[in-house]
């Protein structure tokens, strides 16, 4: 089996995927060719359609350029998060998924040990990312999310796109010290990387809490070091949800699923080497 596959974004000189999906490729005997192609709102259709690619990821910021480009043919979990992270080639022409839920919560649940039933948890953000994990931890089961974004309206649109008004509440970031102890607390936010996260209250948190950033390397450094302060017992970057939203995309391609454990002990030996987005 050959092909060739590419993750679609910017900035993508950094992303890790083509060495994630590489290290999939050789454990399943699979003879690979994923490449980072670098694309903006402008471009992105016709650098995929130039590409000659079989199977695409797409990340910051084209994922709802994305979603829009399958014209409805997305699967039921990128409908509900209206973003796809990953495209297949079928009948109709691209057909979109979204696996970043599914990669999140298999990192919290199985390499993290984290029971996520009934669980209170804080989504800081309303962009892709938060878009894309909000349908899995509903699904997984946990009691409430509380969306807090300094745009409220996006938090609203997030929310509204959960259809369930009585587990999923939008707030401002102003609301934040009424808002009391939560069990997960999830940071989504690109602030990192666009100046810094806005002061959280200690109160949010408390040491039967987890909290788990999704970037990772530099990115989540102030986050998890504000998680630890404030007493978490788990503070946990976004690199094992990278590899297992890869892996999930490798699944959905080629039919099989990668043992993904070695693969994140390469990785984090790198430590704060990683610091991009995917
Ligand atoms: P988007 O650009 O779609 O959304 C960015 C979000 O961050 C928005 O909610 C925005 O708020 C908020 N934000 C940005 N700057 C600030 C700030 N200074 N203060 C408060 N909020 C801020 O990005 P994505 O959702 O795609 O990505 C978010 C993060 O998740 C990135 O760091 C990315 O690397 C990471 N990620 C990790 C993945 C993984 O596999 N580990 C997968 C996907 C993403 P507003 O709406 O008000 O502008």
């Amino acid at each position: 089996m050959t092909g060739r596959y590419a993750v679609f974004g910017t900035p993508i000189a950094h992303s890790q995927s083509p060495r994630i999906h590489a290290m999939f490729a050789r454990q399943a005997g699979i003879a690979l060719d994923y490449v980072a192609i670098e694309a903006g709102h402008d471009d992105f259709a016709a650098k995929l359609a130039a590409s000659g690619v079989a199977g695409a990821n797409v990340t910051l910021p084209l994922k709802e350029d994305a979603f829009a480009l399958c014209a409805g043919n997305v699967s039921a979990r990128a409908r509900r998060a209206g973003a796809v992270n990953t495209l297949l080639r079928d009948n109709e022409g691209w057909r979109g998924d979204n696996t970043d839920g599914p990669g999140l919560v298999r990192d919290l649940t199985e390499r993290h040990g984290l029971d996520l039933r009934e669980r209170r948890v804080l989504l800081l953000g309303a962009g892709g990312a938060a878009r894309g994990v909000a349908p899995a931890l509903l699904d997984a089961g946990i009691h409430s999310l509380y969306v807090v974004n300094r745009n409220s309206a996006r938090a609203d649109a997030l929310a509204d796109a959960m259809g369930e008004p009585g587990r999923v509440h939008a707030r401002g970031w102003d609301a934040l010290p009424a808002l009391g102890e939560f069990d997960l607390l999830i940071n989504a936010t690109s602030a990192a990387r666009s100046g810094a996260l806005p002061p959280l209250p200690m109160g949010l948190a408390s040491l039967r809490s987890a909290a788990v950033d999704l970037s990772y390397g530099e990115a989540a450094v102030a986050f998890l070091a504000w998680a630890r302060a404030a007493g978490c017992t788990h503070a946990v970057d976004g690199l094992g949800m990278l590899v297992e939203q890869a892996a999930e995309s490798f699944l959905l391609w080629h039919g099989l699923r990668p043992e993904t454990d070695g693969v994140y002990a390469a990785l984090s030996g790198q430590g704060d080497a990683l610091v991009t987005a995917d």
